[in-house]
Parts: C-alpha cells; structure tokens; sequence
C-alpha cells in the first residue's frame, strides 16, 4: 500500500513517479485486509500499547492520520464504515479493493512483475513472507515482501530498527487461502485454555485485546503450534460478527485438527475455564502478517544510518519501516498511509532543494 500512497502523493507534487512492483497484481497485503485503518485514540495509549515504539514516528501517526484519512477518501476509495468497532480506536473501513484501484489510478505508471532495482522510496511490505518461511511458520500476507527493501538500504548503509524478531499475526487452524486470511483467524485465545504440545499453559496470564502477544508465544513453540481448548459455554460467544462455535465450524472445513478434549495425547490440566463438558480442543498454528521490525527511519521517513544519519534521497514507509510498533499492536494501513504521504512529501522537498526535482 505503502508504495502506491507514497506515488500518488508524489504525483499530485508535481513528480512522475514510477512504481515497481514485484507481484502480479496491486495492493500487496492491503488487498487482502480488512480495511480498516485506525490509530489509537492520543500518543500515551500507543505507547501504552506499544512500549518500546519510537513515539516521534506514534506521534506522527496520531497526528497526521486524520488527514491522510480524508485524502484517501478524495481519491474516491469508498468508507465503509466511519467506525472501528473498537472503542479503544479510531479509523474508518474501507473496501480494499475500491483502495487499490483509487490509489492505482492516482499513482500512475505501475510496473507489475517488475521487482525493483534501484529506488528512492522503500515500500516492499517488510519481510513477513521470509520470517514465516525461515520460522516454519504459515504466511497470512502477501508472498513477495521478503525484504528486499531491506536488503537495498542495509547495502546503502542503513541501519535497522528494534523488534526484528518481532510480527503480527494471527493464529490459523491451518493453511488457509487467501481470500480465509481474515474469517479464519482463530480469535478467542482469551477465552480458551491455551496449552503447549506437551499440555502445559505456555502463556502467561490472559492476552492482550488484539492476541497478538498469545501468536508471538505461539510462534515460539515447537512447530509454531498450540492447543486451545473450549468449555462449552463459550461457543456461543461472539468475536466481531461471528460466534465461536462458528470459527471453531471454519477451523473444521478447512482442514484444521477439532478434537474432544479427552482425545488429546496429554490429560489436561484443571482450569476455571473448564466448567462444563464436553471440552473441544482445536489445533492453531501461529502465521505471520507482517514483519514489526525494519529499517530505522525518522518521522520524515528518511532512512537513517546506525549512528542515526540521514542517508541522503533514500526513504522508507510501511512495513519496511520499522520502530513504530515495537512491543504490542498497531494498524499497520495506518503506517503505510500515513508514511508513504510522508516520504513522498520529503523526497519532493529535498530533489527541490537540491535542484534535481522534474
Ligand atoms: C488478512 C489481513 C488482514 C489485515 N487487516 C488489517 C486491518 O484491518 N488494519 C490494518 O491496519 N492492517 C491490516 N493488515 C495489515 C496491512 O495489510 C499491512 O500492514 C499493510 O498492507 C502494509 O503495507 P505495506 O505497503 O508495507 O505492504 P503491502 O501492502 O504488502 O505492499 C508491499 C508491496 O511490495 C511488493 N514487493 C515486495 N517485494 C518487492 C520487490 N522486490 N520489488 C517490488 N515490489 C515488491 C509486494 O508485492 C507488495 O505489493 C492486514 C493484513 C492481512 C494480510
């Protein structure tokens, strides 16, 4: 998304940019999401949220997302919705493929099948596809951002940011295709008893609202997999638009392992969430959406050095930047929006000064 945002801003600046794009099609990842881009409601919650973020580049997405909000609507991508659904965010939804066509459009000269060689701006989605595969995890995310943005800046000199073992992700029932990324997430880690292979409760205490800590932990385990098991009463329960009973439905169809508790290769250990038979257990795999760390940037998105340098005309926006998240959970639509408006924005007005803008 990020390099489609930070070309159409460039464009409406008066440059000709060109988009290199690896895939066969547009929109990378933000094809494949919900939609819905938010932030947190002031800085002190993401940071709250977020601890070891750089909070100039939190206070940037805070700050300028509203904006970059109405921006993208002008473009003509349709809302869907002016809320998120979560009362501890703000943002709208919108129809990921209505984005992707708007931004296409506002973008211009989009190269598809083409990786890049040489850039200005570093947009390649991080390098999720490449942690999942080194990992042995599932890959809920587009299968090109293997961190050849990355590579290009580190051989430039930059430097790379906290978190690099860090994603988000969610937890899968199996290999899904893509158009189950979001349906089959296996969302309600909070309300089961979370058990390892071996039958022994791997995560401390309950997880966070967004269960990205309860994937992290996951993905830590032989295997990248665990065990969630289910008192009945919980099935009915709704996460979002859907109940349990119906993800655990899902987990089945697409091949993910449902078993009576009692089947399980362990006995499993008593729990207060286990009041009223039978228990299910369904079999999750963590899988990776996209890498959290990535090259260290500034709130212009210039990519910089170790030493904390500008390297000069070399920027970075989306996954490919990283520090924003460090630690917790954020939208990373939001981050891609917001920097990719930004480094357009900077790239422009260092080329002028430097007189080699068109
Ligand atoms: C199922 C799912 C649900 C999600 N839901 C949400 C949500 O609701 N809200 C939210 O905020 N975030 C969500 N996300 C995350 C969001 O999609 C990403 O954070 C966002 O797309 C990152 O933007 P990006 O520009 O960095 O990467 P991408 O959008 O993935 O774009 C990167 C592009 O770079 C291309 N590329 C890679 N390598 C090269 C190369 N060498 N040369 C040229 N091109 C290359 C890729 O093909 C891709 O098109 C979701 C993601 C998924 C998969």
């Amino acid at each position: 998304m990020a390099g489609l945002v930070a070309a159409a801003r460039a464009r409406e600046l008066g440059a000709e940019p060109l988009v290199y794009e690896q895939g066969d099609r547009a929109g990378g990842s933000m094809l494949l999401s919900s939609g819905v881009i938010w932030r947190h409601h002031t800085l002190e919650e993401f940071q709250a949220e977020c601890p070891a973020g750089d909070p100039a580049l939190q206070g940037t997405i805070v700050e300028r997302l509203d904006d970059a909000l109405d921006w993208l609507e002008s473009l003509g991508a349709p809302v869907v919705s002016r809320e998120t659904g979560n009362s501890r965010t703000v943002g709208r939804r919108f129809d990921t493929r209505a984005v992707t066509e708007a931004l296409a459009r506002a973008a211009g000269d989009v190269r598809l099948g083409s990786p890049f060689e040489a850039a200005t701006i570093l947009a390649t989605g991080g390098f999720g596809a490449r942690m999942a595969e080194e990992r042995g995890l599932l890959l809920r995310a587009n299968r090109w951002s293997r961190g050849a943005g990355l590579a290009y800046a580190v051989r430039r000199g930059a430097g790379l940011s906290d978190g690099m073992d860090e994603f988000y992700g969610r937890n899968l029932p199996a290999a899904v295709p893509e158009e189950l990324y979001v349906a089959a997430a296996q969302l309600y880690g909070a309300r089961a008893l979370v058990l390892d292979n071996g039958g022994r409760e791997f995560f401390p205490g309950q997880p966070a609202w967004h269960e990205n800590d309860l994937v992290q932990a996951t993905a830590r385990l032989p295997g990248g997999a665990a065990w969630y098991v289910l008192d009945r009463r919980v099935l009915g329960e709704r996460v979002r638009e859907r109940t349990i009973a119906e993800l655990v439905q899902l987990a089945r169809t697409v091949g993910g392992i449902v078993v009576p508790a009692e089947d399980l290769p362990f006995p499993v250990p008593r729990s207060r969430k286990l009041v009223e038979p039978p228990f299910l257990a369904v079999r999750v795999r963590a899988a990776v959406t996209h890498t959290i760390g990535g090259l260290r940037v500034d709130a212009h998105a210039r990519v910089r050095r170790s030493d904390g340098t500008p390297i000069a005309g070399l920027f970075a926006a989306g996954a490919d930047a990283g520090g924003i998240f460090t630690g917790g959970y954020g939208s990373g639509l939001a981050a891609a929006l917001v920097f990719g408006r930004i480094a357009a924005e900077t790239a422009m007005s260092e080329a002028w000064s430097v007189g080699t803008c068109p």
